[in-house]
């Protein structure tokens, strides 16, 4: 199942349409995607029941962020090993942990405007939480998951580097956390431990990886989150980004105005992020 945010309302995605939630479940869930999270688990089961009708053409510029209103997002750093090789910081030994301000979150098609000249980009694998997880073993973790979409973790990183580190507000810029087109949910993959994912700027791949090569896999990362804290319906978890970071590149290379940054991951995507120059 595809989960898409339109508009603000939750709307199924099957072949190309967009099925209004509440519309089709005769206002039963929905109309607002928080509100269907919140119900993850009756509301997959109220829908296999469901033969929607009604499917309206949609575009990608009409959608937003899945899960635009999560109480809480989790953010991995250095969660590929290629990708803490070429940081040269080496591999954690547990999860390193932190936050991209919700504010910061947009969706699948957007503008967003360069704090600087050292803004990078990250693809990543995005959790989104289903049910409320608390002290939750891996084994048991995947029911928790509603699904899995594609992010960035744009980074300013003059910011990110400053005062000793400050990942979260050089992470949190307006518009720094595109997320989308929709969430995919887990039983669609193959194997949801194993996810393409990839980014390109301006038609030139920058970044291609597997999640397999996840140092703290999906069930790793929320049985280790979840013995702190719960995690909530709606929740988010940015999983981490591979190799191909424009701060690594020989010389280093970041985003500039006119820059078109595209990301995917397996049957999630484009992601279409447009740079924009700093507004005065
Ligand atoms: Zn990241």
């Amino acid at each position: 199942m595809r989960l898409a945010n339109r508009g603000g309302r939750a709307v199924l995605v099957v072949d190309h349409l967009a099925y209004d939630v509440a519309d089709i479940t005769q206002g039963r869930f929905g109309p607002r995607p928080s509100s269907v999270l919140d119900r993850w688990e009756e509301f997959r089961a109220a829908v296999e029941q469901l033969a929607p009708m009604g499917g309206e053409v949609f575009e990608l510029d009409q959608l937003g962020c899945p899960s635009p209103e999560p109480r809480q997002v989790f953010a991995i750093g250095l969660n590929y090993a290629s990708h803490a090789a070429e940081t040269g910081l080496g591999a954690p030994e547990v999860p390193a942990v932190f936050t991209k301000f919700p504010a910061a979150l947009s969706g699948p098609v957007s503008t967003v405007e360069l704090s600087g000249d050292t803004v990078d980009w990250e693809v990543e694998l995005v959790v989104v939480i289903g049910i409320r997880a608390d002290r939750v073993d891996e084994g048991d973790a995947w029911r928790h998951v509603a699904g899995l979409s594609v992010g960035q973790d744009l980074s300013d990183r003059t910011v990110q580097f400053a005062a000793g580190g400050q990942f979260s507000l050089g992470k949190s810029y307006r518009g720094y956390g595109p997320v989308g087109p929709w969430l995919v949910t887990p039983d669609e993959f193959v194997d949801p431990n194993d996810v393409a994912i990839g980014c390109s700027v301006n038609g030139v791949v920058v970044q291609q990886d597997r999640s397999s090569g996840l140092l703290f896999t999906i069930p790793a990362l929320i049985a280790e989150l979840s013995g702190v804290l719960p995690l909530l319906p709606g929740d988010l978890i940015f999983t981490g980004t591979p190799a191909g970071v424009g701060m690594a590149a020989q010389p280093a290379r970041y985003l500039r105005p006119g820059d078109l940054l595209e990301s995917w991951a397996d049957g999630i995507g484009p992601l279409r992020t447009r740079c924009a120059a700093p507004a005065h």
